[in-house]
C-alpha cells in the first residue's frame, strides 16, 4: 500500500511545508538553537495556515472539509498527513518543528477519548495568549525519572477525593513542561489494577499544586522546550479523567490508552528523523 503518495493533498501539504521550512524556518534555525529558546513569533504566524496548537483536536474535517478515512484497517489520512508535514518541517530546524507541533501529543488522547465537555475544557484553556503574549500551548506528562521506554513502571498516582483525584508525582521530558496553558497528565487510579488503573487527566496550568520543574539543556532539537513538571496534591475534577465515555464512545483502556496514543504520534517523530 502506498501510504503517501495516493492523494494529492499529500503532495499539495509537501510543498508548502517545505516551503515553509526554506523560507521561515532554517534563517531563525541558528538563533533559536544557539539560545535554547522557543520561536514564538513563527508559532503564532503558522496558525494562519492551519499549524494550530488543536489542529489535531479539529481533526481532519476542520483542515480539510473532509471527513477521516471510513476503513478502519488503513491508517488514518490526518496520521499519514503528520508524517509528510513532519519530514518537511524536520528539515527546517528539528526543534523547531517539534515546537510547532508539540501540543498535538496533548491533544491527541483528547481528541480520540475525549467527552464534548473536556473538548470544550481543552481548546477553552488554549485560547488567546498567555500573559507574555505567546499562543498557548499544550504538554503531554506521561515519562518519569525513573520511567520512559518502559512505563508500566509509571509511579505518579491519582487518589479518589469525593468527586475529585488527589494526583501525586513527577514528570520528566515533558515537551511545554515550563510553558503549557494545560496539562495532559497519566496517572495510577488503582495499584491493585496495575496497567488497567492507568488513566489520562486533564490539568490547567493555574491548578493549584502543578508546579513546572526544571528546563534541560539539551545537545539537540533547542527550539522545543523540554522540562520537569510536578504534580503535589494536584485536586482535579472527575469530569476531566479521560475514557469515561467520551463522544466516541471510548472507554478507558489503562496503560494500553498510552500506547494507541504514542501509536498515533510516534510515526511523525520517525518522519522527523528522516526529515533532518
Ligand atoms: C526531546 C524529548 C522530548 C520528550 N517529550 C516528552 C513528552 O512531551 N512527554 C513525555 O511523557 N515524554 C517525553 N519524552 C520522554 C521520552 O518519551 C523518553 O525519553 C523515552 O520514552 C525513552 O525513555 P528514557 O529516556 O528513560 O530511555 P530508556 O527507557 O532508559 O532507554 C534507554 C535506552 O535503552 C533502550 N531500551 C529501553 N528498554 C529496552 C529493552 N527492554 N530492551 C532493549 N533496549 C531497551 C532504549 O531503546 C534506549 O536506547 C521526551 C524525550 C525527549 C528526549
Amino acid at each position: 500500500m502506498d501510504l503517501f503518495h495516493d492523494n494529492p493533498m499529500f503532495s499539495a501539504v509537501r510543498q508548502m511545508l517545505g516551503a515553509f521550512a526554506k523560507q521561515s524556518m532554517r534563517p531563525i534555525a541558528m538563533k533559536h538553537d544557539t539560545e535554547e529558546s522557543m520561536p514564538w513569533e513563527l508559532m503564532k504566524s503558522a496558525q494562519g495556515f492551519g499549524l494550530t496548537q488543536t489542529s489535531v483536536l479539529d481533526g481532519r474535517k476542520k483542515l480539510t472539509g473532509v471527513e477521516d478515512d471510513p476503513d478502519p484497517k488503513k491508517p488514518k489520512t490526518q496520521i499519514r498527513l503528520s508524517v509528510v508535514g513532519s519530514e518537511e518541517l524536520a528539515f527546517g530546524c528539528a526543534g523547531i518543528s517539534l515546537a510547532l507541533a508539540g501540543s498535538g501529543l496533548a491533544a491527541s488522547p483528547v481528541a480520540r477519548m475525549g467527552t464534548a465537555e473536556q473538548k470544550d475544557e481543552f481548546r477553552k484553556l488554549m485560547a488567546g495568549l498567555d500573559d507574555k503574549g505567546h499562543i498557548k500551548v499544550a504538554a503531554m506528562a506521561l515519562s518519569e525519572p525513573a520511567t520512559g521506554s518502559d512505563i508500566s513502571g509509571l509511579t505518579t498516582t491519582a487518589r479518589p477525593d469525593g468527586d475529585h483525584w488527589i494526583i501525586r508525582g513527577s514528570k520528566q521530558w515533558i515537551k511545554n513542561g515550563q510553558s503549557a496553558a494545560v496539562y495532559v497528565v497519566w496517572a495510577q487510579t488503582d495499584d491493585a489494577a496495575g496497567r488497567a488503573g492507568v488513566r489520562g487527566f486533564i490539568v490547567g496550568r493555574e491548578t493549584p499544586g502543578l508546579v513546572p520543574g526544571r528546563k534541560e539543556t539539551k545537545l539537540g532539537i533547542r527550539a522545543s522546550e523540554t522540562a520537569q513538571v510536578h504534580f503535589e496534591d494536584v485536586r482535579v475534577h472527575e469530569d476531566m479523567m479521560l475514557g469515561i465515555g467520551g463522544s466516541t464512545g471510548t472507554g478507558a483502556g489503562g496503560l494500553a490508552d498510552t500506547k494507541k496514543m504514542l501509536d498515533g504520534t510516534r510515526p511523525a517523530v520517525g518522519a522527523q528523523a528522516v526529515g533532518i
